[in-house]
């Protein structure tokens, strides 16, 4: 069928807007009146619709939840200095979104379906978008099989859902993070550049074994010998080691981050060497103890960019030079932020406006 674009929507007679309260969110715990519901069957997808926020209903059956045939994304909304809405580089979540789609034998989401379904729904919540700053409408897009069996096989069925959250500033103390060489987040030939549900759930445990130690989040390393750096936590991660910024080149196993991207982008804007390539656990912690290794850090759109303090490594503490102003990771952070409030121009087209 055709899709209509004007997608008929069905308004909350409850809004829960009166009751948002921006100075106690926790993130992803508040969700906003409206999401957008599209489903796809016979090979095709389905008048979407934007209805009110609430409990949906499955087949104990769906192969989401038993198998994992679930993928998802996370994207920013931001309101600018004029008051209006903007997206930051959609089209790269899209893009990505299609990649997991592929990945896990899931249909692409048409650019029209999501740009319009997005449009919408931002749209009709856009009293949702804090203005304070570092504010943001958090945006999750998400795809999971519908289908009721419990063959191992692709779902014939699926259904595609937007819905969104109001996040606080994030105040994000410098990480605490160490290097894991037991466990993997993902191999080469794995699903780990893709964003499918079981990458997170499967991160957990390690996770929680290095929180148990004192650390926020792990550095992972690769599958196979546990020498290179792959990402951090959820997090792509990067390096300025005498003044170069070095990252791992993104494979198979690591996330293509649009954070990640972005960061690159304005690096070599500044005429900063920027290295994508292998980077090893040895050759940070030699950089640390030469003292060339000046800042560290993740990347991702959550946090945009968190600082990290200390490297733990086999049972020792490494520590980072505290930041200063004049630190990349500050620096790259303001300018992404100005670039999304409309404070500095918006040179590679990254917003869309709502
Ligand atoms: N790596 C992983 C595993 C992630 O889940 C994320 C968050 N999407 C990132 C990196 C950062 O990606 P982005 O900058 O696109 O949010």
């Amino acid at each position: 069928m055709s899709l209509t674009l004007d997608i008929p929507t069905q308004r909350t007679t409850t809004s829960t807007l009166p009751q948002l309260d921006l100075s106690r969110l926790e993130f992803g715990q508040t969700f906003s009146d409206h999401m957008l519901v599209v489903d796809y069957r016979d090979g095709s997808w389905q008048q979407p619709r934007i209805m009110p926020y609430g409990p949906i209903e499955v087949s104990p059956a769906n192969s989401a939840l038993h198998y994992g045939q679930a993928i998802f994304e996370g994207m920013k909304a931001y309101k600018n200095t004029e008051g209006n809405i903007t997206l930051f580089r959609p089209l790269d979540n899209l893009r990505r979104l299609n990649l997991s789609a592929e990945r896990m034998c899931m249909p692409a989401v048409p650019e029209e379906l999501f740009m319009q379904g997005l449009l919408q729904l931002v749209r009709l919540d856009g009293e949702w978008v804090p203005s304070a700053p570092g504010t943001s409408l958090y945006i999750r897009p998400f795809m999971f099989a519908t289908d009721g069996m419990l063959g191992v096989r692709p779902s014939s069925t699926y259904r595609f859902i937007i819905i969104t959250c109001p996040v606080a500033a994030f105040f994000n103390k410098p990480l605490r993070v160490r290097f894991e060489e037991k466990y993997v987040r993902s191999a080469e030939g794995g699903a780990g550049f893709a964003k499918n549900a079981g990458n997170y759930g499967a991160a957990m445990y390690p996770t929680k074994l290095a929180q148990q130690d004192g650390y926020n989040q792990l550095l992972w390393t690769d599958a196979s010998e546990h020498r290179f750096i792959e990402e951090s936590g959820t997090m792509n991660v990067m390096f300025v080691v005498d003044g170069r910024l070095i990252t791992p080149a993104v494979s198979s196993s690591i996330l293509d981050g649009i954070t990640r991207k972005s960061v690159l982008q304005l690096a070599r804007d500044w005429g900063m060497p920027v290295e994508e390539r292998k980077v090893s656990s040895v050759e940070i912690l030699e950089a640390q103890a030469n003292g060339t290794l000046q800042e560290a850090f993740g990347v991702g759109t959550a946090v945009t960019i968190a600082p990290i303090a200390v490297i733990g490594y086999r049972g020792q503490d490494y520590e980072l030079p505290e930041l200063t102003d004049a630190s990349f990771a500050r620096r790259v952070s303001a300018a992404l932020t100005d670039i999304r409030v409309g404070a500095a121009p918006d040179e590679h087209g990254w917003m869309v406006s709502v």
